[in-house]
């Protein structure tokens, strides 16, 4: 799962339009931008399989990104982090955590059972990767689902819907841009894990512009 991560990001911005987006942004994908400086320092490690449908990845050691322990907290440290350092209030702050926290339950749905309860505890996963095209319409069913609720809101606030619609067609180009690389058999390289890095970033900085307040008008 890519782009239905980012469902819960906007979901979250739709609900509480004063959570930085950039915070919403790069939150939804924390465990995996973790997972990507893992994977590059060797710490978590994964192998692809193109035989297999859906994602080829396998994702055979990922306990301190992954592991329901290690994204509860992540979504406690992303909230206190937002508390101290952006100075957010409790609300948006804890909003923050949820959207960190969706991660999991995301994956849950997609993953095929790989998802450790706690650390050499049972792996979950309900397997939706094995039916692509069901998986396909999940993720982008939320994130219209999420984008309709967002350009709600942002008619609400006076704010025009097109920066948001472009945003989430960024997302799905990100997403078919993804799918056509083609994946190669064997464990998953620092390369790899640093692009994934790089990807997640690229959204992250597609989004910035989204909180930008129109300048007033009116004379110099
Ligand atoms: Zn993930």
């Amino acid at each position: 799962m890519f782009a239905g991560h980012y469902a819960a990001a906007i979901a979250a911005k739709a609900v509480e339009p004063k959570a930085p987006m950039w915070t919403l942004v790069a939150g939804c994908q924390l465990v995996d931008i973790a997972w990507g400086a893992f994977i590059a320092t060797g710490i978590e490690r994964a192998e692809s399989d193109p035989s297999l449908p859906g994602s080829t990845l396998i994702l055979s050691h990922m306990p301190w990104t992954h592991s329901l322990p290690a994204a509860i907290g992540w979504s406690v440290a992303a909230a206190l982090a937002a508390g101290a350092l952006l100075k957010v209030s409790a609300r948006v702050a804890v909003l923050i955590g949820a959207v960190v926290f969706s991660h999991w339950l995301l994956d849950l749905l997609v993953h095929r059972p790989d998802l450790e309860l706690f650390s050499g505890g049972p792996r979950l996963g309900f397997a939706l990767w094995n039916y692509p095209v069901p998986e396909q319409a999940v993720e982008i069913g939320l994130l219209a689902v999420a984008g309709i609720l967002w350009g709600a809101s942002r008619r609400t606030l006076g704010q025009a819907a097109w920066p948001a619609a472009l945003f989430m067609a960024f997302l799905v180009a990100l997403q078919i841009v993804a799918m056509l690389i083609p994946a190669e058999t064997g464990p998953v390289t620092p390369a790899m894990g640093l692009s994934a890095i790089a990807a997640y970033l690229l959204a992250v900085a597609a989004s910035l512009p989204l909180d930008r307040r129109r300048a007033a008008s009116g004379p110099p």
